[in-house]
């Protein structure tokens, strides 16, 4: 495993003492209360604990969606924490493939203009590049025949490959993905898990929240959130309640 530090110092994701508290009419409610996580580059984490737990919250500190009421978060080199919203926002369109378990997908746009969507936004890549591109994403993910389809007009499955597509169109080293089986029938889940294992095998690094214990089981790292706190889990997945 690659330990490589990032030129500010800190691993390629790094959490110090990340805490969120939600105001709401009956007060504030602290959902992260002492979040510290160093993650290497490459590394493949599973996140799993109950409904409510704070894993969506936990990857919206990650990606910049949403801000720590106090601690840093750190990505590649940027002070996530930090950045205006203009900022985050074209930092994580280059740095950070975000995948939902409803796939949000622009209905009134293809399969295609949708993979093109984030190439568009940042100009990574030059306009007239952007097509061919947007189809070898297409095929890579195994759905170059429904490029010109609306998203309505493809299965769960083939959607969730879609949106996978979308999330590494710029090709960011960072990948999250909230329940991203969660709405997928086993043996389609089982195979978005192995365009994960891919993804991994070629550099990226990848934090999954499921709640699926023989999916979790195939990352590399399990980390347990409960009442607002992180318990590591090392042994390959296994639970230790
Ligand atoms: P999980 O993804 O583990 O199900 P979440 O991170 O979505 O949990 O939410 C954790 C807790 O924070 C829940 O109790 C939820 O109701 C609360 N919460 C999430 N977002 C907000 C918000 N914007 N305002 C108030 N409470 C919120
Ligand atoms: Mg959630």
């Amino acid at each position: 495993m690659e330990t490589m530090k990032t030129d500010n110092g800190h691993a390629l994701i790094d959490l110090r003492d990340v805490v969120k508290t939600y105001e709401t009419g009956a007060g504030g409610v602290t959902v992260l209360k002492d979040i510290t996580l160093q993650v290497q580059a490459g590394e493949f984490i599973g996140v799993v604990g109950p409904s409510g737990s704070g894993k969506s919250t936990l990857l919206n500190m990650i990606t910049g969606i949403d801000r720590p009421t106090e601690g840093e978060v750190f990505v590649g080199d940027a002070p996530v924490h930090e950045l205006s919203e203009n900022q985050l926002a074209r930092w994580r369109g280059r740095n950070v493939g975000v995948i939902f378990q409803f796939f949000q997908l622009l209905p009134t746009l293809t399969i295609l203009e949708n993979v093109m969507l984030p190439m568009d936004f940042c100009k990574v890549y030059k306009r007239r590049e952007r097509k061919e591109k947007g189809m070898h994403l297409l095929e890579q993910v195994d759905i170059a025949e429904h490029a010109h389809k609306l998203p309505s007009g493809l299965s769960g499955g083939e959607q969730q490959r879609a949106a996978i597509a979308r999330a590494i169109a710029n090709d960011p080293p960072v990948i999250v993905a909230d329940e991203p089986t969660g709405n997928l029938d086993t043996g389609t889940a089982n195979e978005v898990f192995a365009l994960f294992e891919g993804l991994v095998a070629r550099g990226k690094t990848m934090i999954v929240v499921t709640h699926d214990r023989s999916l979790s089981s195939r990352t590399k790292r399990v980390l347990h959130l409960l009442d607002g706190y992180l318990h590591r889990d090392e042994n390959n997945g296994k639970w230790t309640r």
